[in-house]
């Protein structure tokens, strides 16, 4: 089945999820105070400006601008990502220019620590994603998910009706469209009309298509939520609790994906940049 097909049956499956929820249709209650959203501080770690949010006050600011009628883009980095800037200037703009940059990983909180500004909290993407479902249970606001291999959206959508009650998903699609496929993909999105798109192609991509592509999208906020599309369909497990409490979430995951080792040499490398500027600059 290509891609389209796919992406045309999952939205008419979807349909039944949507309905339920259309029933439920109340206006939001949970109005943030715009205090939040204008005068959040940011938090400069390596040239990435990192907003120095709670949890309350990122899911907060993301309901106002589901209320409002601009798009705006959200992302989750962690430091493996502020590497990752530090080579690539223009991943670097890109994530400068979103409306909210929360900081997912303990990683950013100890480098913020020892560059002498602290940030409030880890926000991390999975957890931001779960309590924008908590606030929007029974509500209006729709969401769309795009990302992972083909059916793992459609699995974390049942999922989330399942575990959350009546969230509006208003469709969903696989992250493994070509170029000629995307004019599709954006159709279909934007003819779901969602309020909250998230999209889970990886870091870096996600946060570049996000970019590259808000001008056409029909949706309020769009968050690049990495892997979180795996977690929430069960094709991947989050590191028990007392793992990402200690901060060892990169552990859990190189033991799970040693593929990533490579990867991860980001994070001593962090480190090191973070002692240098630190105590050398
Ligand atoms: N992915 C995708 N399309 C792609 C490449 C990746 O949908 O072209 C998905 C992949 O299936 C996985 C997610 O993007 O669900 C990447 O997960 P990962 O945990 O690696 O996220 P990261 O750590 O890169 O943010």
């Amino acid at each position: 089945m290509g891609a389209l097909a796919f992406a045309a049956c999952e939205n008419s499956s979807i349909v039944i999820i949507y309905n339920e929820a259309q029933a439920g249709r109340k206006q939001l209650q949970h109005m943030p105070s715009r205090r939040n959203i204008l005068f959040m501080d940011r938090v400069n770690i390596h040239g990435v400006k990192i907003h120095n949010t709670t949890m309350q006050e990122a899911v907060e600011t993301v309901l106002h601008w589901v209320a409002g009628d601009t798009i705006h883009a959200v992302y989750t980095p962690n430091s493996e990502i502020i590497m990752q800037a530090q080579r690539n200037p223009e991943l670097k703009n890109v994530l400068n220019e979103a409306g909210l940059l929360v900081p997912d990983g303990a990683g950013l909180i100890l480098g913020a620590r020892v560059l002498k500004t602290p940030l409030k909290e880890k926000v991390s993407g999975i957890d931001l994603v779960k309590n924008l479902f908590l606030a929007s249970r029974g509500k209006n606001t729709g969401f769309y998910i795009l990302g992972g291999q083909p059916g793992v959206a459609e699995m974390a959508a049942v999922n989330i009706v399942s575990k959350y009650g009546k969230i509006n998903i208003k469709g969903y699609a696989h992250g493994y469209f070509t170029a000629e496929e995307e004019s599709s993909v954006i159709e279909n999105i934007n003819k779901a009309k969602p309020d909250i798109l998230l999209v889970g192609l990886g870091a870096p991509r996600q946060e570049f298509w996000i970019h590259q592509n808000m001008y056409r999208l029909n949706c309020k906020v769009c968050i690049g939520v990495g892997g979180s599309i795996d977690i929430l369909a069960g094709t991947a497990i989050l590191a028990p609790e007392f793992m990402r409490k200690a901060g060892l979430e990169w552990l859990f995951r190189l033991i799970r994906e040693p593929k990533r080792y490579k990867r991860m040499l980001d994070l001593p490398r962090f480190v090191f940049l973070t002692y240098k500027t630190r105590f050398f600059k």
